[in-house]
This record gives C-alpha cells, structure tokens and sequence, in this order.
C-alpha cells in the first residue's frame, strides 16, 4: 500500500475519572480498588426508586477541566439518560450528557516530533461532558463465566471529545499525553491510564488528498497506554489503506485492540446516537451557573504547566530542563519541594537532570518510589555546593540514597566522604609539610614555582576528608606567600 496516497483524520474520546471522595450521584467511596462489590450502594447499583443527587465537587472538577482545556463553560447544562443494556450497567441507563454539556470549545497546543523534525500543533475539543462510569467485568474464561464487581459504577467521569483534527500516531500521542498533563496539573483526575483512571477511543478513517469529505470511521473502544494508541492508529491506517487499495469499502464499526497480536478486530456495528433513546433525566437539577459562580472555580486552578515554565525560566533554569521538569507533574513537584528545602533552582535542577534523571532512566529507582525525599535531596545538593562533600563523592552518596534511602550527611560520614573544613588542621597539616620540605620551600619562595605541584600533593595527601583541594590551595598560597 501506498501510505502517502491517503490522509489519517482522527479524533479521539477520552475518558478521565474525577479524584472526587464520593461517587457522583451517591455517597459512595470513589476510591481505587478494594474489595469486589463493597463500594456500591441502592444508588449506584440501579435499584428501583432510589434517587441520584449530584456531587458538587465532580461538577467544579469537570468544568475545571474545561479551563485547563481552554473550554468556554456552558452557563447552563442538561443532564441526560443514555439508554443500553449490558452487565456492568446495572441501571441499564447510563446519566450522561448529550445536548448542553458543561464545556465547550476548547483549544489544546500540542508539541511532538515527527521524523525527528519538532513540530506544533492545536488540536480542537469539541466538548466536555460530565457522566458516571459503569462497573468492570471480569472475564473468567477458565470456567466460563464473567463475573461483575460495580464498585466503579457511579465514579464521575469526565468525556473529552475532540474535532477530527489528529493527522497522526504521533500527533495522537501527544495529545493525550498533554491532555494527561492538564488534567494532573488541574488536580482533578490522576491520569493512571494502567488503572483506568484515563481511557481513550480513537477514531479514525482515511481520505484521499483529492476528497472533499471525510472517510468513514472505526472506532477502536478503550486503549490502555500510551503505545497502545500509537499501535492500535497505525494499524488501522494500514487495514483501512489495504482496503481501499484494494477497491473496499471501510465499514463504520467499532473494533478492539489486540495488544499482543498488534491488530484490531471487529467487536460490533457502531450504534448511532439515535440508538440510545436519549432523554433529559429527570432525577437530577439542572446546572445554572452565574459568573460569580465560574469566576471562582477558575480562581481554584492551580498552577498549570505553562506557568509553571515560565516561573522556571525566571529562576534562570534553560528551556529544555525547564521543559523536561514540567512534562511530568511528579518531577515537577519533587523539584519544587527541593527548591523549598535549598533555594538555588538551578544547581538542583542540574543534579536532578543530570544524577537522578540518569538513575531513573536505568530504572535504578522511580519516581513515583523514591527511597529519599526532597529535602533530603536538597541537602545532599547544597552539600556539594558548600564543599561538604566533593562534586564527585556527592554522586556516590546518591547512588547509596537511590538504594537504601537515607540522609546523605550520614551516608558521607559513614563512607568517610564528608569534608569537614576544619581549618585548624589544615593549617596544622600545611605547617608540618613545609616544616618537612625546607629544599622545596626555598626553591618556591626562590621563585621556582614548579614545586608548588608537590607541596600541593603533599598537603592533599593528608587532608583528604578534611577539605577540598580549592581551600587547600588556597591556604598553602596564603601561607607561602607570608614566608
Ligand atoms: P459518537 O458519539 O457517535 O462517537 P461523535 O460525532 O461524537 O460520534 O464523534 C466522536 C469522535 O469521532 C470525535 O472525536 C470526532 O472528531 C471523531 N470523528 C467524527 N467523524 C470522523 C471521521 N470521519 N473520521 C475520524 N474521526 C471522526
Ligand atoms: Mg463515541
Ligand atoms: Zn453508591
């Protein structure tokens, strides 16, 4: 197949779960895990006649999310029933919203590398709405039965839907790895995608340079990470393009990704809106908002990662550092509380690009199970600085951080690489070495300054663990020169 004869058009629908405590509409722990079937509720378990009431805080979260977004907030929105019949849907309804979600419009610069070419950007979102996720099924294949734990049904959930504007797998990548970033930046969803907490559709058709419309779409339902999205989009450009080479026809299907054969296969025809029977839900209040209302959660959005650059920038940090600490909030806050312990920004940023960065990506340790804190860190950085331990012994103290933790003075003291500036014993040392040198000294002060080498050695040969070489230096010239 020819691959530059066709256009990829792709839009994705991403689902982000809200760090809210409670459920959405019941009282419910939103929390992950725990044991099956022990977070569920009359409410969220669909029994007849309970009555659903809405979480505030998950409202405030998703049109936080819309300003992380860059949405326009809808001053007035609708909830509604999305009708379908399936296991971990116990109401056989799903509270969604079709017509007036919270947001609107929104705007999301993207920066990726494309054939090692750095490229930008801005994808459109089309809308925001606010919904309740269903429960999981676990497929016991062994004895054939599937089995339905409803602990997630009812955890707020936000859908993120995009315009078709993603061209590629490269594109789509980064896109929802900023999407990630937003979100986590705006506190309001963790963005696990290993757990579920975020979740992505791709859809996706192809059209040939000359078209005037769009290709029909597959959409390939729930990819996990990161790679599977990229996998799962250069499949189906391929699938697609072969069909079409072949003079085919795309069906409008939705498909799944097989992650260890790398293909997506068939799951079901794709259901039209129309299929769902929506209609307003009755149960719950619709959403008015004054400008009062959203003047004061846009007030609530944290530092986003923009500014947070910025603010790096004018700590002296170089872009690319400053970049590569932003694009992962774990990082960033780590730094940040590094910088509270020992304010010099840019000596730790250096050590943390360079020693930590470099550990990690030997997989030596991991950020989200650092085996120190950030002050301990910090100190470990202003210990270097202030010549407590040498540039190169500081990398040795943190090999041993990286393996057992620990507080890296002790660790100095206990691998006998703390430097401890005791300026009596440095002059006392360099007093004996002259004393034991008179030849040396005479051809110095005669003004042969080669021997200085030596005398230097001398000195550092007995003061080593007691100060650096620079204090060393310069007391033994200080010290000559009074001769
Ligand atoms: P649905 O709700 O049925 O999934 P939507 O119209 O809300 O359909 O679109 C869902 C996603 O599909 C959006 O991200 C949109 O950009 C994308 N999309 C729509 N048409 C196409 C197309 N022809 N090719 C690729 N993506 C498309
Ligand atoms: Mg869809
Ligand atoms: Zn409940």
């Amino acid at each position: 197949m020819n691959m530059s004869a066709y256009i990829p058009v792709i839009g994705l629908e991403i689902h982000a779960e809200l760090l809210t405590k409670s459920k959405v509409f019941c009282t419910c722990s939103a929390e992950f895990g725990g044991d099956k079937n022990t977070r569920c509720c009359p409410v969220c378990s669909g029994m007849p006649g309970t009555l659903p009431i809405i979480n505030q805080t998950a409202v405030e979260y998703a049109v936080k999310a819309g300003f992380a977004l860059g949405c326009g907030i809808n001053k007035f929105s609708v909830f509604d029933r999305k009708n379908y019949f399936y296991p971990d849907l116990p109401k056989a309804y799903q509270i969604s919203q079709l017509n007036l979600p919270l947001c609107i419009n929104g705007l999301v610069p993207i920066e990726y590398e494309e054939n090692g070419e750095k490229k930008t950007k801005n994808i459109r979102i089309n809308r925001i709405h606010l919904e309740e996720d269903a429960g999981k099924l676990i497929h016991d294949d062994l004895n054939g039965v599937s089995l339905a734990d409803y602990n997630r049904c009812g955890i707020p959930l936000i859908e993120i839907v995009t315009e078709p504007d993603i061209g590629s797998a490269e594109e789509a990548k980064a896109f929802v790895e900023k999407i990630s970033l937003l979100l986590q930046y705006a506190g309001v969803c963790d963005c696990k995608m290993e757990q579920g907490s975020l979740r992505c559709d791709v859809n996706i058709s192809i059209m040939k340079p000359t078209d005037t419309e769009f290709g029909t779409r597959a959409e390939i339902k729930n990819l996990n990470s990161i790679k599977a999205i990229g996998r799962a989009i250069d499949f189906e450009i391929y699938r697609q393009g072969k069909l079409l080479d072949m003079g085919k026809r795309v069906i409008q299907e939705t498909r799944r990704f097989d992650d260890n054969r790398g293909e997506t296969k068939s799951m079901r025809s794709k259901e039209d809106a129309h299929d769902y029977r929506y209609f307003p839900e009755p149960d719950i209040l619709q959403v008015n908002f004054t400008d009062e209302d959203l003047d004061a959660i846009r007030a609530k959005l944290p530092e986003m990662p923009y500014e947070r650059l910025e603010r790096y920038l004018k700590n002296g940090l170089n872009e690319t550092d400053a970049k590569i600490i932003v694009n992962q909030k774990i990082l960033s806050d780590f730094f940040d509380s590094a910088v509270k312990a020992y304010n010099n920004p840019k000596s730790v940023c250096n050590f943390l690009i360079g020693e930590m960065m470099r550990r990690i990506n030997l997989g030596e340790v991991s950020l989200d199970n650092l085996p120190f804190t950030a002050e301990q860190f910090a100190k470990l950085v202003e210990m270097a600085d202030t010549d407590k331990v040498s540039k190169n012994d500081a990398k040795s103290v943190f090999r041993t951080m990286c393996e057992k933790g620990g507080d890296p003075e002790e660790i100095a003291k206990a691998e006998g690489l703390l430097i401890s500036n005791d300026t009596g014993k440095v002059a006392e040392v360099i007093e004996k070495v002259l004393a034991a040198n008179e030849k040396a000294v005479a051809q110095y002060t005669g003004g042969d300054q080669k021997v200085f080498g030596f005398l230097m050695g001398q000195c550092t040969k007995e003061l080593k663990g007691v100060c650096t070489p620079k204090v060393i230096k310069e007391e033994l010239e200080k010290k000559l020169r009074s001769l």
